[in-house]
């Protein structure tokens, strides 16, 4: 990894000898130790992990979210070079090597549209905070100036590389296999390089949002010519870029314009807030908004920007739980669906809010029926109820057509990436299994999460994050929070209120 003194790639994959010791000698064996993964993944069935070997997932209850593909209450899919070749009810090889899928779900990989994983050593530490300072007392910690002003000021590349790595695995180990990584740290060209190679080095699928870092060295945004050229280059691969544009900040135009000479979609936050209604109305008057933007949180926009994103094609992306938590305004869910706009969830900043995706689809359809509840009971015209099977397509078709990967992700289709979730619907807080999309939203969870495949490859096995020291790795992220609490001066306090 250029420039960084941190450790090598290699040496984040855990020494099997020493760790079969400790599962020989029958001591406990803690969730997400070497001796754990060791365990889980002497189970793997034989021929996972070799390439020219095709692999069945046979008999789970398969989502797939596709119309066309429909449902199968017992069925099986079948992979072939990382891709989906065929869903069926039942499918005969005599060659793949088989995936028991009896007691699962069988569906797509979650997507995140918009993660802020640089932050992941800031984890809750301002669980309680809002975004702006408003003058009282209790915003004295707030998002904008402690994590933005603050905190982000004294990364070095080698806090960037950890806190990427360990909040993609994080989200893996939770069923995210896709997310747009949004991190204001690009303070010099070495922190966008740790950027990149933290979430490549997780073997997660990953969208590398380029947005704005500070001081003499920051190169954003001409940089992202040499990004895209050096990362890039390829589409068929698991990482694509998008530009960041933010349109609170000075000189975005030229982001933009750089942006789309490179062919990249164009990511921003738009939060009413910061003051950038007018802005957003005017870009949308002048005809600048297209299909390839990302409108992050679209809280407190005039209806006239709503209908010139709307009649753009514009993608809108929703951090529900984070939008009502931190005050950036009424998420604004049930203008996205009125106006028919391709929507999609994100998990914005685990300084205030877990990244999983079951919180997400939870606060998502809870609010929407909230609301049209209340209309409901007030004896007005509501709209129609948000079924969880909605709040699924969201979390996953959504946010793939968001960052423009719906040909390659978001739906078990034949031709597609095998990013593929097992979820375990055999567990004490989820049996018997009686709706599959009412499980997924209603009850599950992280650890809910059994087995999770990135383009045909085994990530997690029966519970179990495979390949990574996670002990060692934990060990980095709270040594880089030790920097980053101590060089921006932030107060650690295990019980502030
Ligand atoms: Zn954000």
């Amino acid at each position: 990894m250029p420039g960084l003194t941190c450790l090598a790639r290699s040496d984040f994959l855990h020494d099997s000898t020493g760790s079969d010791q400790a599962a020989n000698a029958g001591s406990f064996i803690a969730s997400g130790s070497n001796a754990a993964q060791d365990s889980a993944a002497s189970t793997l069935p034989a021929g996972i992990g070799d390439p020219d070997r095709r692999i069945l997932i046979k008999g789970g209850a398969v989502l797939s979210m596709d119309a066309a593909v429909g449902n199968f209450a017992v069925g099986d899919v079948l992979i072939e070079g990382g891709r989906i070749v065929e869903v069926a009810s039942k499918i005969e090889t005599g060659d793949a090597a088989v995936i028991n899928a009896s007691g699962k779900i069988v569906m797509p990989g979650f997507v995140d549209t918009h993660h802020h994983q640089f932050e992941t050593a800031l984890r809750s530490q301002l669980a309680n905070a809002i975004l702006i300072n408003d003058g009282r007392a209790s915003a004295r910690l707030n998002y904008y100036e402690a994590v933005l002003q603050q905190a982000s000021m004294v990364y070095r590349p080698e806090d960037v590389y950890i806190n990427e790595l360990f909040g993609s695995l994080s989200q893996l180990d939770a069923g995210v296999t896709t997310v747009m990584d949004v991190s204001q740290i690009h303070h010099s060209p070495e922190h966008s390089d740790a950027a990149i190679e933290g979430m490549m080095d997780a073997g997660r699928r990953s969208v590398f949002g380029y947005f704005e870092g500070w001081g003499d060295r920051a190169q954003y945004p001409q940089d992202a010519k040499r990004i895209k050229q050096q990362y890039f280059s390829s589409d068929d691969q698991l990482m694509t870029m998008v530009m960041g544009g933010e349109i609170y900040l000075p000189g975005y135009e030229t982001a933009w314009k750089i942006g789309r000479e490179l062919g990249l979609p164009i990511a921003l936050h738009v939060v009413g807030t910061f003051g950038m209604q007018e802005t957003f109305d005017t870009l949308g008057a002048s005809g600048q908004f297209g299909p390839d933007n990302i409108f992050i949180h679209m809280t407190g926009m005039s209806d006239k920007g709503w209908k010139y994103a709307a009649d753009a094609g514009a993608h809108v992306s929703l951090s529900v739980p984070i939008e009502m938590q931190m005050r950036h305004g009424m998420p604004p869910v049930q203008k996205a669906i009125d106006l028919g706009m391709s929507t999609s969830l994100s998990t914005d900043v685990e300084c205030t809010m877990t990244a999983d995706p079951f919180t997400q689809m939870r606060g998502l359809i809870t609010l929407q029926r909230m609301l049209a509840n209340e209309k409901a009971l007030a004896g007005e015209d509501y709209p129609e109820l948000m079924t969880t099977l909605e709040a699924i397509r969201t979390a996953t078709m959504g946010g793939a057509e968001g960052l423009k990967l719906d040909s390659k992700i978001g739906s078990l289709t034949p031709g597609k990436q095998a990013d593929i979730l097992l979820l375990n619907a055999e567990t004490l807080n989820v049996a018997p299994l009686n709706n599959v999309p009412g499980a997924v939203v209603t009850l599950m969870e992280r650890s809910n999460v059994d087995t999770v495949l990135v383009a045909g490859k085994v990530k997690k096995w029966r519970g179990e994050l495979l390949g990574f020291d996670l002990g060692r790795l934990t060990t980095e992220l709270a040594a880089s929070r030790d920097h980053i609490f101590e060089a921006a001066g932030l107060e650690r306090d295990l019980f502030a209120n």
